[in-house]
């Protein structure tokens, strides 16, 4: 399919000063956008000027949220030319969260190709100060005027990119977690392994919560039993016990990430024991009571590593590693931020250079 270009007639100026760019604010001056029609299947490519668009308030995503998303980093390197992490892997976790939702699935490889196309013609964007980068989110919603609750028959697929500041500006400092035992996030069967829209709004009261008694982001656990640990808001979590990492394992209620990935392929290459398990909330306190609990961290595309300090569950507050940040959490960090911003080769062939 040929992707059809109409470039806007008032460029916006860009942001100058990017130690102020936070995360999510700002967006560029083009989009990629693609019609789904039943019966035609996906159609008209096009870039096009950033900006409001109509639709019906009967629109079904509005409804019924049949939504997915994906998120991702462009970054740029010393030579000051652009790369992608891994972008395959997330095209091919937007068909999988398809699926789940009932939304048709899309080309991976014409979707790369458009995503570059798109980054390539808004590389003035993407920021030039240590660890900025361009965040890039393709999402794909239902646009039926039908208020019936079914698959719908149209869709729209939108990229829209927005220059991102550091994550850590003054170091990677750890975050305080809270072990959240009333709501749950997912179950197994549910929508838990996808990316949508429905699973972040059910989290909110949880996070609302956190956020009350101080903490930053909630640590949620299996939907059954309230027993074993799945992941934190928008990161999985990883444990260094003894040793080894461990991580929850992939059963369905828990998110995919690539940094997770990521991380256990770089952990193991390291010599590491690595574990893909079920782990308990009740093992992590023992471990810590024992003094074995030596790392805790999330991982994901936004801040990469993020060392946890505290974790609260019910009246016990664990502080891990003196609430500093732990040898296995620096590695990783070092060695991922590294691959992404070019400082250190790419042994593990993750890079894809929009030219
Ligand atoms: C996106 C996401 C992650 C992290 O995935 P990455 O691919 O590593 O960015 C973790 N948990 C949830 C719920 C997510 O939506």
């Amino acid at each position: 399919m040929e992707i059809k270009i109409e470039k806007t007639t008032s460029p916006k100026a860009k942001p100058t000063d990017e130690s102020k760019l936070g995360f999510g604010h700002i967006f560029t001056d083009h989009m990629f956008v693609m019609n789904y029609d039943e019966g035609k299947g996906w159609n008209n490519p096009r870039i096009i000027p950033y900006g409001d668009f109509p639709i019906s308030p009967a629109a079904m995503c509005l409804h019924y949220g049949q939504e997915i998303f994906e998120g991702l980093k462009a970054y740029r390197i010393a030579d000051g030319s652009i790369q992608l992490f891994r972008p395959q892997e997330n095209f091919k976790r937007l068909n999988n969260s398809a699926k789940r939702m009932v939304i048709p699935e899309v080309d991976e490889d014409f979707m790369l190709y458009a995503l570059k196309k798109l980054v390539k013609m808004e590389a003035d964007w993407v920021p030039h100060s240590a660890g900025t980068s361009l965040y890039i989110r393709p999402f794909i919603f239902a646009t039926d005027p039908y208020v019936g609750v079914k698959p719908a028959d149209h869709y729209l697929l939108m990229i829209i990119l927005s220059p991102s500041g550091a994550y850590y500006s003054t170091g990677l400092n750890p975050v305080k977690i809270y072990v959240e035992n009333q709501y749950v996030r997912a179950v197994r069967g549910g929508t838990g392994f996808a990316k949508t829209a429905a699973n972040y709004a059910i989290s909110l009261a949880g996070q609302a919560e956190a956020h009350e008694q101080d903490y930053e982001q909630v640590l949620w656990l299996d939907g059954v039993e309230r027993k074993y640990v799945e992941e934190v808001g928008s990161m999985n979590i990883f444990f260094v016990i003894d040793g080894e990492v461990i991580t929850p394992e992939l059963t369905g209620s828990v998110l995919p990430g690539i940094t997770r990935k990521s991380a256990l392929e770089v952990c193991k290459s390291k010599g590491y024991k690595v574990s893909e398990r079920r782990i308990s909330i009740q093992e992590i306190a023992d471990a810590y009571d024992n003094g074995k609990l030596d790392e805790v961290f999330g991982t994901g595309t936004a801040a990469v590593i993020s060392p946890v300090g505290h974790l609260k569950w019910g009246d016990k507050v664990m502080t891990i590693n003196n609430n500093e940040i732990g040898p296995v959490s620096q590695m990783l960090y070092d060695t991922m931020t590294g691959i992404q911003w070019g400082t250190i080769p790419d042994d593990f062939g993750w890079i894809e250079k929009i030219d």
